[in-house]
């Protein structure tokens, strides 16, 4: 077969089991060139072991992995043209910057010259053209980072993998780190994979991200997509902020219907095409914080749109987080409900103020509960 230079790895019903244990189960996907990947899931759902298949730590116990079109099952790490940055970066601390990313090329038999030239031309793609000379613990926590990735694109990798890099670093950092890797990512149009339990990194940084449950893969992605059309109710409750309720279908569909809260709620929801709902079923229903109108004063008696779900409630407390902040209703029925208000809508929202919470059927994401996670 000839290999296919769209795509810079293909993972074709990759498995793999630790004794009873199956840590991956038979995921295939394909990334294309030049694209910023995100595998994302929670603690324990086979991230990690995803990723040392794909760098060669781990063989499969089944399925094939292709690099640029070729089968690498069988070869070792370093000879995958595929480099890995760490958690913890892995740095050499007894080696000063130039040392520490022209340690590879030497390993690999390149003269001085080309050492040099190479190590300074990577100094200047990542915006840090006099470090060379410096130690290591001379550096920031984010020159550190980039540093870690400089050692890996010296040597001009087809792919390089990301292991929760920015998981160690401040709040403050990794905000700004995020952005940086994106555009560094651009800067050597080479795919990345990133893996991380942090939807918020996955979605800023990424291309597409698969988001992994208990060893599949839930679903592949633009961040839109996963964010606007969850096709599960593990994806929907995993990838943003939601209100999350289970109730009962009264009626509905093709279309949408309508479904009862246990707290007896009664919603409305449009289908979403993925998920078959028929009445008497139990369902997850989401409906994101952002899509709730917070009504205030006389506009509480305005009607509602036909297609929209309403209740009343008293506000419980104000989280402040600057321009959008949330605001915590008690609903009528009794249920804490989550919204979005800006500051210069409802931010002076009170404790005890009552309200009325308004959203769209089109807002309300509905999945059959046989499929909840
Ligand atoms: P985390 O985010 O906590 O690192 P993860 O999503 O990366 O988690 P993995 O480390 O890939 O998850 O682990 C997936 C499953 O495989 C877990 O149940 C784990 O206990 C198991 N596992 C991983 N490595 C081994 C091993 N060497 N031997 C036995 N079981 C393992």
């Amino acid at each position: 077969m000839t290999p296919n230079p769209t795509f810079d790895l293909e993972c074709n019903n990759i498995a793999k089991s630790f004794g009873k244990v199956r840590a991956v189960n038979d995921v295939s996907f394909t990334i294309p060139s030049g694209s910023f990947f995100s595998i994302l899931g929670p603690s324990g759902c086979g991230k990690t072991t995803l990723m040392r298949m794909i760098a060669g730590f781990e063989e499969p116990t089944g399925g094939d992995i292709k690099i640029k079109g070729k089968s690498v099952l069988g070869t070792p790490p370093n000879k995958r043209n595929v480099k890995m940055v760490f958690q913890h970066l892995a740095l050499f601390p007894m080696m000063n910057v130039y040392e520490n990313i022209a340690y590879g090329l030497r390993c690999s038999g390149h003269d001085k010259d080309e050492i040099k030239r190479k190590v300074h031309d990577v100094l200047e793609r990542i915006a840090l053209p006099d470090v060379a000379d410096r130690e290591i613990h001379q550096l920031s926590g984010g020159q550190k980072q980039r540093i870690a990735i400089a050692r890996c694109m010296v040597l001009d990798p087809d792919v390089l993998l990301l292991d929760e890099p920015l998981g160690a670093l401040d709040l403050k950092l990794r905000e700004a780190m995020k952005i940086e890797l994106k555009l560094l990512q651009h800067q050597f149009n080479t795919t990345f994979i990133y893996i991380t339990h942090d939807q918020s990194e996955a979605l800023v940084m990424s291309d597409h991200v698969a988001v992994m449950n208990k060893g599949d893969f839930e679903q592949i992605g633009t961040p839109q997509e996963l964010y606007h059309r969850p096709n599960t109710a593990f994806v929907a409750g995993f990838v943003g902020d939601s209100n999350r309720w289970t109730g009962r279908v009264k009626s509905g569909d093709a279309t949408g219907g309508m479904a009862e809260t246990d707290q007896g709620l009664p919603i409305k929801f449009t289908a979403n095409g993925q998920s078959q709902i028929s009445e008497g079923e139990t369902v997850d229903i989401f409906v994101r914080p952002e899509f709730i109108r917070t009504l205030r004063g006389a506009d509480r008696q305005s009607p509602v749109e036909p297609h929209e779900t309403s209740i009343d409630g008293v506000v419980d407390s104000l989280l402040f987080n600057g321009a959008n902040s949330r605001v915590l209703v008690r609903g009528s029925t009794g249920q804490l409900i989550e919204a979005d208000v800006t500051l210069t809508g409802s931010g002076d929202l009170t404790p005890g103020e009552d309200v009325r919470l308004a959203w769209s059927s089109e807002q309300a994401t509905c999945f059959a509960r046989h499929e909840a996670s």
